[in-house]
């Protein structure tokens, strides 16, 4: 086949139902969004505020509280107020934090009704509520606390299991004529994972939530997220996902947003073409691209800046570029759009360019 156009993602989008997350559309031709969830003790209000506000600053479009205790439960009204993104909280077996989430003004809720069932029977009373209040329900099935009756079905987390269990916890709501469900089937192996959902996606017309669980440190966790998201999205399904880190959630939405302008889901801001460096190379690559990203961040207008490391390929490499560096003899060739426009000493490359990528997007913003 023809090579992906830049700017467009490789496959339509599956056809998912449409569901409204407080101001977030998931589901349906919405735009997939990115989510990640608050590390603070939820019933210290001001901790969780201060890191939903940091996610907020770093793209994060939903984010999810964790609530297993009733002062968790007595912080959600504040916290759902003063969010500047909608809020879903998280709860598992007590069906009323499910109520009281609702009271509180939450977005969404992520609860399995299947371990609501085992303790108090509240499910229909759930569906109601929330679809009163217009609440939409995250199932989210997890490898790791998989149904007993499935586990010995199957014998372990297979995909089959995964959605056997997604689909039953489904028609629990179904029964009670809710449907305003997003789905999760997360688990730690990406290949696994990529199975679960491409058997979901085709049994149900739920919106999807991507999830690797315990994906793990950084490295391991972002390499697993974008594999498996990538395998999964470049097949058009998945409708917002959550990248999972033993690092800090402002990390999992880094590479979330990074996730998504990869694969053109998402309009990409600034791009750095740097060269792997080689025997040519004049001038510490590494550390130049460092410093041109750093110098760079936070520009809003999509710009593709090349640093490459000499001057023998350095322009021809970078024709697609906006704006690039060529280094040698202690100089940089900079251009714009292939053209050496001019040439200033190495100490002086990262604060022209930064100059020039102003300019550049200054002329985007003009037109
Ligand atoms: Fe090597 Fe030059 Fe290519 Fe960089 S741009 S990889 S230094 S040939």
């Amino acid at each position: 086949g023809l090579p992906a156009v830049p700017g467009r993602p490789l496959a339509p989008r599956r056809v998912s139902r449409r569901l409204q997350v407080g101001s977030v559309a998931v589901g349906g031709d919405a735009p997939v969004s990115v989510q990640s969830m608050t590390t603070t003790v939820t019933a210290d209000i001001g901790a969780t505020l201060q890191q939903i506000a940091e996610l907020t600053a770093s793209g994060c479009q939903i984010v999810r509280v964790a609530c297993p205790s009733q002062d968790d439960a007595d912080a959600l009204p504040v916290i759902a107020k003063k969010s500047q993104i909608p809020v879903i909280a998280d709860i598992h077996f007590q069906p009323k934090y499910v109520f009281a989430a609702i009271d509180a003004g939450c977005a969404a809720v992520r609860v399995n009704p299947g371990n609501i069932r085992q303790f108090d029977d509240r499910v229909k009373e759930i569906a109601k509520a929330a679809s009163g209040a217009g609440v939409p329900i995250r199932i989210g099935v997890n490898a790791g606390s998989l149904d007993k009756r499935l586990l010995e079905k199957y014998g372990k987390a297979t995909p089959e299991a995964l959605v056997e269990s997604a689909l039953w916890e489904c028609s629990l709501f179904e029964e009670h004529g809710f449907r305003d469900i997003k789905i999760s089937v997360k688990h730690n192996d990406p290949v696994v994972m990529v199975n679960a959902y491409r058997q979901l996606a085709a049994r149900c017309d739920y919106p999807l939530h991507l999830g690797v669980t315990e994906a793990g440190p950084a490295f391991q966790g972002t390499i697993k997220s974008a594999v498996a998201f990538g395998a999964l999205l470049s097949e058009g399904i998945g409708d917002t996902i959550r990248v999972s880190l033993s690092a800090p959630p402002v990390e999992e939405v880094k590479v979330g947003i990074q996730i998504l302008e990869s694969l053109n889901l998402r309009q990409r801001r600034l791009e750095i073409v740097s060269c792997p460096s080689c025997g040519r190379a004049q001038v510490d690559v590494y550390k130049l691209a460092d410093q041109v990203t750093a110098g760079l961040e936070g520009m809003e207008v999509p710009l593709r800046v090349a640093v490459m490391g000499c001057v023998v390929n350095g322009p021809g490499e970078a024709r697609e570029a906006d704006l690039g560096v060529a280094s040698g003899n202690g100089k940089g060739q900079i251009f714009v759009k292939g053209e050496v426009i001019k040439t200033v000493p190495e100490s002086k490359i990262v604060e022209t360019l930064i100059e020039e990528a102003m300019n550049i997007a200054r002329r985007m913003e003009d037109e």
